[in-house]
Parts: C-alpha cells; structure tokens; sequence
C-alpha cells in the first residue's frame, strides 16, 4: 500500500498497511496561536499496561510525533485491527438502508428519501467519511462482533445527525430509527412479522446488544438505553447566554452518554460509570467530545449556516465569538482549542489524583483508559475524516503536510 509521507513519525511504514488508510488531514485552526501548545499528558504508566501495548488487536499513532494538524495533548490514538469488519458492517447496513423496499422511499423532508441519504453515503470513498470513526474511538474493543455492532449505531446516528444538520432541524423522528426502537424495546415485536432484509439485520444487532450479559459485560444495556435518547436533544431549549449553558447542552447533544456505554460494552466490561468519583473526569470528558467535534466541523457548519442550508449555527466557536467579544472566527477558533487543552489538564490531574489515592478498581481504570483512547481516536477520526475538511483536505501524495494557505505554520508546539 502506498504511505503517505504526511504520516511520518506518526506510524511507521509498516503500520501504515495496516491502518484504514488516511487520505485526508483537516485543520481547523485558522491562525497560529504560538501560546497554545501541546503538552504530552500520557495515561497514567502504572495503570496503562493492563492489556499489553504490543496487543495485536490495535495499532498505535505517535500523534504528537508528526506534523499533523491534532489538535489535543494526547500522544497517542489507536485504531481496532478489526476495522475493516466495523466498516464493512456499517456499510452492510446503509446498503440495505438504500435498498430496502419498505424504508428507502419514505420522504424525511423536502424530497429527501433514506434512499438518497444512505445512497450519498456510499459514493465512493465511504471508508474515509464517518465509518471510520468506531475503530479509532473504540480501539481496545474485545471482539470484532462488539464493533460491527458499534459501527452500525454510531452510522445510524451520523446519517441522522447531517440529516439534522448538526442539531439545527427539529423535525419528527424518522420512521426507520422509530422502527428500529420500537425493536429495540422489545426483540419480540418483530416476530410474526415478515421482515426485510434490512429490519432482519437490524434484529440480529439487536439481539447482540441485549445478549451482552456476565462474563461478556453488562454493557449492552446501557448502549440500549443510551441510544434511546440519542434521537432527541436536537436543539436548546432557550437561548444560549453562557458557555457552561451551552455545554450543558451539547453533552447531550454531542450523545456523550452512548459514547461512554459503547466503550464499556467494547469492553465487556461490568464497571459502574455512573460511579461518583468518576462525576467530574466523565463531565469534562463530555466537553472534550463535544468541543472536538466543534472544532474541526465549524468550517463545514459555518458554510452550510451562510448558504443556507442549515437554518442554525450550533457550534462553540460562534458562541465564544459572541459572548467573549472576540475580533473575528480565527481568534475563536484558537479559543476553542484552548478550551480543549484545558479539559485535558483538568481530565489529566484528576487521573494523578486517583492514582496517588489509590482509590479505584482495576475495571475502574480499564475504562478511563478506554475513555482517553477515545478522546484521542475522535479527535483523529475528526482530523482524518473527508467529512470535515471536504476535498480542500486531501493530501498530496509523498508530501509533507501542507496547512491551507490561510492556515498556520505549525500547531503550536513549543519551539
Ligand atoms: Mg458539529
């Protein structure tokens, strides 16, 4: 396979024919900001090698190695060397999506089928848009199956969300994700029913998620109840007047909640995350999901608000502007990422502290790190994907990354 010298220092020659190859680098800084630099916060060392790092079952990126346009203090995101069967699940079901005889041609607003949606999702280059996203946010998952069944949700839940544009469209839920609820509420409902191919697929996810139970964990029922809210929390209900309204917002907008079961239910784990404790590292892991995806998909909101495709900009970038009084959307954007540097210390010292009390359990810190890899693999998958930075995003082949024009120098690592 061909390697991408942009990726250099990232991963070696070798692990790049194992990865899902990147083919797009988006940077969502506008300006350089020499103030903001990244400052190395590895997970805690003695709690890292639970699982062996050589584990076959993911790879490792040197994030803050290179030359890539990561915005985060995390030096190092994995990918799930399962990858390739979370993407082919994921497309198995969008192909049904447009194929199937009972959902495809159901209108959702304007002349827009599921057809046409799922259809637009499998143009060529799908591995490069958001069924990327499962294996890097997901890495340590135990088993492929537990992945294919990741990569299904969390494709239902992207093609819904550009439906809604990002939360600014409050419409009705669309018939397929109320069938598929209804399903999950109750496996039995479909049972005297003729079933397509698609609704049969479905049914066999399902059922996967609810059979996660004692030595496979018990995550499957909190991915079912979480997915249950992930249809709703579109948009504010009133205005926004302070950052900490607005994140309060956009945690469950972003569906932090399901983030944190599926990597519970990656890891066939029975941890209690709900656990006080853990309160505030989950509130501002939270953040971190939602300020990431922020960042790197303003560029893309910002166009679809001014062409008028979207009726709303919801976004951190354009509330900071606002309500901090700043010049323009660059100093915004600079902003933003310091709001994200900032959780990562935060996030950081909170894991010394448990580490220096001694005060949580072995399933306990399996998670966090799990949660960490997470934060990492969405701000790689944000990064990387074709979604954010469109074609601009595209990297010459055997070259250095190249910021946009506009863009700045470096990111801001210490000299
Ligand atoms: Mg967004």
């Amino acid at each position: 396979m061909k390697q991408m010298a942009a990726l250099r220092g990232v991963l070696t020659d070798e692990e790049q024919d194992l990865i899902c190859p990147i083919r797009y680098l988006h940077n969502p800084l506008q300006s350089s900001a020499p103030y903001l630099y990244q400052t190395h916060l590895s997970f805690p060392s003695t709690y890292l090698n639970f699982r062996n790092l050589n584990d076959p079952t993911f790879s490792t990126f040197s994030t803050l190695e290179g030359s890539i346009p990561y915005c985060s203090s995390i030096p190092a995101a994995y990918e799930s060397k399962y990858w390739r069967e979370s993407i082919e699940a994921a497309r198995t079901f969008v192909h049904l999506l447009a194929t199937d005889k009972d959902m495809a041609d159901i209108e959702i607003r304007d002349g827009l089928t599921l057809r046409k949606i799922a259809q637009h999702e499998l143009r060529p280059g799908f591995k490069h848009r958001c069924m990327r996203a499962t294996a890097y946010m997901y890495p340590f998952c135990v088993e492929p199956r537990k992945l294919e069944i990741l990569a299904v949700l969390m494709v239902m839940q992207f093609l819904f969300d550009e439906d809604k544009c990002e939360g600014a469209d409050e419409k009705q839920v669309p018939v397929l994700v109320a069938d598929f609820l209804r399903r999950l509420e109750d496996p039995a409902v479909t049972v005297n029913k003729s079933r397509t191919a698609l609704q049969a697929y479905l049914d066999s996810i399902i059922s996967d998620i609810h059979g996660g139970g004692g030595e496979t964990g018990n995550g499957g029922a909190e991915v079912y109840l979480e997915m249950r809210k992930t249809f709703t929390y579109l948009r504010p209900r009133a205005p926004i007047t302070s950052i900490g309204d607005y994140l309060e917002f956009r945690r469950e907008n972003v569906s932090a909640g399901f983030v944190f079961a599926g990597i519970k239910f990656s890891l066939a784990s029975n941890v209690d995350i709900h656990q006080p404790l853990l309160e505030r590292f989950m509130t501002w892991a939270a953040d971190h999901l939602a300020i990431t995806n922020d960042l790197y998909s303003y560029a893309k909101e910002m166009r679809a608000f001014r062409n008028g495709t979207c009726p709303d900009l919801i976004n951190i970038v354009a509330i900071l502007e606002k309500l901090l009084s700043l010049p323009n959307q660059s100093s915004a954007l600079e902003i933003t990422y310091a709001l994200l540097l900032q959780r990562e210390q935060w996030m950081f010292e909170e894991l010394k502290k448990f580490e220096a009390s001694g005060c949580l359990d072995e399933g306990t810190w399996m998670f966090l790190r799990g949660v960490w890899a997470c934060l990492s693999g969405n701000t790689l998958y944000s990064m990387t994907c074709e979604r954010y930075g469109g074609e601009a995003a595209r990297i010459a082949e055997n070259r250095d990354f190249v910021p946009p024009v506009n863009g700045p120098p470096d990111m801001g690592k210490r000299p």
